[in-house]
């Protein structure tokens, strides 16, 4: 793979960077003395950089998305074929990729009916919120608005999203935000020592038990959603106990309360064996958000599907000029993310995906629990599928987090021997202490031993 620039166009591409781009995520001082990381090309689980030089990607690049790996030709000839056919049209008109996309996703998701495009997890989740706000007014006089959230769980970088947001870190100094949004107890067994009352036993129903509290606090008949992730990703990589899920939805049904599950990071055979995280677990929901895995990056799309009772609630009342979804998403109308899609799923089917990530997840999750034997700074391994996290503490007994400097110490070390891992716990501020891992699901053995050797040695060198 020639992946890299020439002299000069390697230096035009970084001044012109370095002039101009503002990148996500990151403090930019430390670019006046170094260059940015510039991906020039990727293959399979690997990329290139503006030098050549060649990285194992390890998490899909960089926030769970490349579910199928890089320089898919299939994918790129449909979009391709797509876009000279038809690139674009919005409003109430339909297109052929966007009405075989949704028959596809939903023959994936029995119980749900219905798909709103939009284009990216943000929007997906504001849309939701929408619709709950706007049953709440057409059916309960706009008392049933409360949106819950979960601690540690995130939706999107709106403000919307934030105001749903229980990551501190990354809410701090965005506020104010939108009322109606009510935060609940998060789900992290290893953690249930910093949660009072959690009890040593039963721990799954407890935490699902604290949610009901919350709502009977507010009142029910105000409360109109609950809104999940299934695996929680950027707050720690976090499946839920036992007993979880069953209450979850036995509370939402006690109540009437709608379920939205976010599988932006899990949806689309991240969590292997199923399609979507929610499915491990028996659940129902009525509606689910997706983005990321979608198209695996090929082009931004995202969905909500709904069941047919919620899309019902804006159905009926035809005369009434008000009822219906009254919103739209200008890139919703691109036919290259449905046609990206279609293409994308077809390849998980083809190629066996959602079984490599149950297979290779198992075996990475093995070799991560071998690893904790071995450096004691490993305190809990998690997570599901090819979507797992390993929380560093400075001892085990208290559990307290490592510095978060060692940690993107650890990041940085890895990446210096050409394997890109990730850091995440965006829940308290400085103290993102989990490393982070979400290798394409067409991993091998072989990319996860050169992925946790990578770790091993990183480990050995920062923590001794
Ligand atoms: N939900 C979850 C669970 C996410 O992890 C993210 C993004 N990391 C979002 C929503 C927001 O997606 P986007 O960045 O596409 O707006």
């Amino acid at each position: 793979m020639d992946g890299a620039l020439t002299q000069n166009d390697r230096s035009h591409v970084v001044d012109a960077d370095k002039a101009h781009v503002w990148h996500h995520l990151v403090q930019h001082k430390p670019f006046e003395t170094t260059d940015p990381n510039i991906i020039v090309e990727g293959k399979g689980m690997r990329v290139w950089n503006q030098t050549g030089k060649e990285h194992l990607d390890a998490v899909s690049g960089g926030v769970w998305t490349v579910n199928v790996g890089y320089g898919r030709e299939r994918i790129a000839k449909a979009v391709y074929n797509q876009l000279i056919k038809l690139n674009y049209f919005a409003g109430a008109a339909g297109s052929v990729p966007g009405a075989l996309f949704a028959e596809k996703l939903i023959s994936k998701m029995p119980g749900q009916s219905r798909v709103y495009y939009c284009n990216s997890g943000s929007e997906a989740n504001e849309k939701a919120f929408k619709m709950v706000r706007q049953i709440a007014h057409k059916r309960y006089g706009g008392k049933k608005h409360k949106i819950l959230f979960r601690d540690r769980d995130y939706h999107g970088t709106t403000i919307g999203c934030l105001s749903a947001g229980g990551q501190d870190e990354r809410n701090a100094q965005y506020g104010p935000f939108a009322p109606g949004f009510v935060r609940v107890p998060h789900c992290l067994e290893y953690r249930r020592h910093e949660q009072d009352g959690a009890p040593q036993d039963n721990y799954g129903e407890w935490a699902a038990d604290q949610i009901e509290k919350v709502i009977l606090a507010e009142g029910p008949d105000t409360v109109g959603a609950l809104c999940l992730e299934p695996v929680t990703a950027g707050g720690g990589v976090i499946a839920a106990p036992d007993g979880y899920w069953p209450r979850v939805q036995e509370i939402c049904r006690k109540y009437d309360i709608l379920l939205h599950i976010d599988e932006v990071v899990c949806g689309v055979g991240r969590t292997g064996t199923h399609w979507f995280g929610y499915q491990h677990y028996g659940v129902q929901p009525d509606m689910v958000t997706m983005a990321k895995g979608v198209a695996s990056g090929y082009a931004a799309i995202a969905c909500l599907t709904t069941t047919e009772a919620v899309f019902d609630m804006f159905k009926d009342d035809a005369d009434d000029p008000m009822n219906y979804f009254r919103d739209i998403s200008t890139f919703g109308g691109c036919t290259a993310g449905p046609a990206a899609a279609l293409e994308n799923m077809a390849i998980i089917e083809d190629e066996g995906l959602l079984e490599n990530t149950l297979v290779m997840g198992e075996y990475m999750t093995g070799k991560l629990h071998a690893l904790a034997e071995k450096h004691a700074v490993i305190g809990d391994v998690r997570g599901k599928g090819l979507f797992l996290g390993a929380e560093l503490v400075t001892d085990r007994e208290t559990r307290e987090p490592v510095e978060e400097a060692r940690v993107k110490a650890v990041v940085a070390d890895c990446m210096k021997q050409g394997v890109i891992i990730g850091a995440t716990n965006r829940s308290v501020p400085g103290k993102n202490n989990t490393l982070c891992y979400s290798p394409a699901l067409i991993a091998t053995k072989d990319d996860i031993d050169q992925i946790v050797e990578a770790t091993d040695a990183a480990l050995g060198r920062v923590f001794g």
